[in-house]
């Protein structure tokens, strides 16, 4: 079999042959003790014990949903119809459309539990979808054809980027078109790399006491974590560590994004494209089917997409996302707004992070900044003894820092954990405040105060602190 199908394509293959007699309940245990003997898909191990074979797949498919059958060999791969349908909507799904002709979208199914996404396709493609059994060999071939091209394109692509660099880097890419193509298992190793993106967890600044409430919440089975701060903020930054460090060749991972930043090691990624009505809502529905222990949604901008997502974190996946908001507290109001039951909130939501990306202070040209007077730092919020002692320093700009006064970056944090205490707090339906004086006595320090704590240190500039914090 070219292509292995998810288990819930799997598991109805094989409900429907039971269901028809063709395979009976004896032998279904065979299947499944076999299966993990030889370590094939239970399907597989029905086809090597000759219980049946994809003639009688497609036969009893077709007759017990009445649907026609078409032969994919005789069709060609049309470009146009990847335009209607994304590609990995085609991969994640295992289905293939085939023609299209008068508002008709032809599309080939290996089996019925295709049948729940006419309406999702109907939506999608603005047409009128009319389904067709396939055999799963003839489908697997037409999307590895469809892959093909694109695939080709993207590792050229990738190796591109590596070459551009004029370093010796070893890569090894293997393009994985299973039921998710895009799961491309690449490994690049660059001793060099300096980036932002490629910071390890405990490199991105967070206080021990953060880093371990952070670990703990992103190592546990399900829950909801929410990261918030406005565009440029190095939200992704943040979710892309967080995913390396969790990340294990065992574990399924999929993300829903727009666009894609950079493709992750490892973990299946699709691109969101809201203008044709994939959305992130629509793409953590197929996720779920796919049962991943890990799904990272780009954004919660609806209430659809806020449902769905914690049910699923309340089902046995760990879900990450980012949501508008300027703090961590603020965000519970944020999803009460959206019409999310406390409930909800309160059961599924096991932490908040709130950023903002800071320019560092130079320091090799920091100097004590006259401006920054007592009066000033009282209306930040330092107490009346502190500003008047307050050292602040700003960089005057030299040679290293190419005369910006800045050289490098840092985050600033705030990290809310979804305490016992304050679990109860949101199903007493507390207001923002309440729940922010809460949290403070468990411990939760607010991105003003470590912004505070920068400034003393001198590695972060009054004007840097009014810039990235005086809002919210
Ligand atoms: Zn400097």
């Amino acid at each position: 079999m070219p292509i292995q199908l998810d288990t819930t394509s799997e598991q109805n293959i094989l409900n429907m042959l039971m269901d028809q007699s063709v395979i009976s309940t004896e032998q279904m245990t065979k299947i499944k003790a076999m299966s993990k003997e030889i370590g094939k898909s239970r399907l597989e191990t029905a086809f090597e014990l000759n219980l049946t074979d994809e003639k009688k797949i497609i036969e009893i498919l077709s007759k017990a949903y009445s649907l026609d059958t078409v032969d994919l060999k005789k069709y060609k791969i049309n470009d146009k119809l990847k335009k209607i349908v994304p590609l990995d909507y085609i991969r994640n799904n295992t289905l293939v459309p085939f023609e299209m002709a008068n508002g008709i979208l032809k599309i080939a199914i290996p089996d019925a539990s295709k049948l729940s996404l006419m309406k999702n396709l109907k939506t999608m493609t603005k047409m009128d979808p009319e389904l067709y059994a396939a055999t799963i060999s003839d489908i697997g071939d037409f999307i590895t054809r469809m892959s093909g091209g694109e695939d080709k394109l993207r590792q050229g692509q990738k190796l591109e980027q590596v070459k551009k660099k004029e370093k010796i880097v070893p890569i090894e890419v293997e393009s994985d078109v299973i039921n998710f193509g895009d799961k491309v298992i690449g490994e690049a190793i660059d001793m060099e790399a300096s980036d932002i993106r490629d910071k390890e967890l405990n490199e991105l600044g967070f206080e021990a006491h953060d880093l371990k409430k952070l670990i703990k919440a992103v190592t546990s089975p399900q829950g909801m974590v929410l990261v918030t701060g406005p565009t440029g903020s190095g939200k992704t930054t943040t979710l892309y560590s967080i995913l390396k460090h969790i990340n294990k060749p065992s574990m399924n991972i999929l993300t829903a994004e727009d666009p894609v930043e950079y493709e992750l090691e490892g973990i299946g990624q699709v691109h969101v494209r809201e203008d044709i009505g994939y959305t992130f809502a629509s793409a953590l529905r197929s996720f779920l089917r796919q049962d991943p222990e890990v799904i990272l949604v780009g954004e919660i901008r609806d209430k659809d997409t806020v449902d769905i997502a914690l049910k699923a974190a309340l089902t046995g996946h760990l879900v990450f996302s980012t949501i508008h908001t300027n703090d961590a507290p603020s965000t519970i109001t944020r999803l009460q707004n959206m019409g999310t039951p406390n409930y909800l909130i309160s059961a599924a939501l096991s932490l908040i992070m709130a950023q903002r990306l800071a320019r560092k202070t130079c320091s090799e040209c920091k100097i004590i900044d006259e401006n920054a007077t007592p009066k000033l730092l009282n209306s930040i919020g330092f107490l009346p003894e502190q500003s008047a002692r307050a050292k602040i320093y700003k960089g005057k700009g030299c040679d290293h820092c190419n005369k910006s006064g800045y050289k490098g970056r840092m985050g600033v944090y705030e990290i809310l954990e979804v305490t016992k205490e304050l679990k109860q707090g949101i199903l007493s339906n507390l207001g923002q405040n309440e729940l922010e004086a809460l949290a403070k006595k468990g411990g939760f320090k607010t991105m003003h105060s470590m912004g505070h704590d920068l400034l003393l240190s001198g590695d972060l500039s009054f004007a840097e602190y009014e810039r990235i914090l005086s809002r919210g």
